[in-house]
């Protein structure tokens, strides 16, 4: 029997995309909701949740989803480095693919700014820059903050190395320092640039989202994938035997 799937933010950009990727892969949209629906009757018809909504509304669907034990796919970003922390206690009840790109390029870019981070050693100043359509609320995007979470960990360095933006009289560029930009414009589905500068020689690794089509697919294949997982948390890396 085809997988039932409860899409929350069903109206959003999202949702809508998911909701067309489900027809090609033959997947069944069980329930869409969205604002003001009873996502617990939803959910209730449904085996998994896909949830591309709003970061305040995560708490509450975990809670469901852990309440009607169903697995939970989740695509929202914005989440506070605490909000996050507490959030994933409670996704970790339930088999949870949460991911804050679920492009499979995107996922190859994480893995080779790991091996970049690695070969290029702190020599080569590390910048992210990211471009998004003018109506995203959040900055820097979820994968520009899983990028940077990569570097600082090959660099064994904190958040506290984090640069967002330069203004003013910022003073010569220090060596452990990781800057992140985050631009705003247009309709563009997502842009990633991690850069590596040195003395004589700079590395760009770029990816560009033209459809937002790669992101529901990708959400779709880990909804098939996690139904059979037992309980924890997982990401893209996971769903694509990238790990
Ligand atoms: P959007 O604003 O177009 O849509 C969000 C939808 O969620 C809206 O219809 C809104 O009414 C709904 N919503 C808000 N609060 C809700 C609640 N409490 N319950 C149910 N629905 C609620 O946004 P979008 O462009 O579709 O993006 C949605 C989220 O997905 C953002 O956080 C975005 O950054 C993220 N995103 C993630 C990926 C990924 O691959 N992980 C890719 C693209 C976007």
């Amino acid at each position: 029997m085809s997988l039932s799937i409860l899409i929350n933010g069903a109206r959003g950009r999202m949702g809508q995309a998911v909701a067309s990727a489900a027809r090609e892969m033959n997947l069944v949209v069980g329930a869409a909701i969205d604002v003001g629906d009873d996502a617990a009757a939803g959910l209730a018809r449904c085996d998994v949740v896909v949830d591309f909504s709003s970061h305040a509304a995560t708490r509450s669907i975990l809670e469901l989803a852990v309440a009607q034990k169903k697995p939970v796919v989740l695509g929202t970003t914005g989440h506070a480095a605490a909000e996050k922390k507490a959030l994933l206690a409670l996704a970790g009840q339930v088999p949870c693919v949460w991911a804050g790109n679920f492009s499979v390029g995107v996922n190859l870019l994480f893995a080779l700014t790991r091996r970049a981070a690695a070969v290029l050693g702190s020599d080569y100043d590390a910048e992210v820059i990211e471009m998004h359509h003018r109506f995203k609320k959040d900055a820097p995007s979820g994968t520009a903050a899983r990028l940077l979470e990569i570097i600082l960990e090959e660099r064994k360095l904190n958040a506290s190395a984090l640069r967002h933006g330069r203004e003013g009289i910022t003073g010569e560029r220090t060596p452990t320092e990781v800057g992140m930009h985050a631009l705003r414009g247009g309709d563009v589905v997502g842009d990633h640039t991690v850069m590596f500068a040195a003395l004589g020689e700079r590395v760009e690794l770029t990816h560009k989202a033209s459809d937002r089509g790669i992101f529901a697919r990708g959400a779709l294949r880990a909804a098939q994938w996690v139904v059979h997982q037992p309980a924890g948390v997982y990401d893209m890396q996971d769903v694509l035997g990238l790990k």
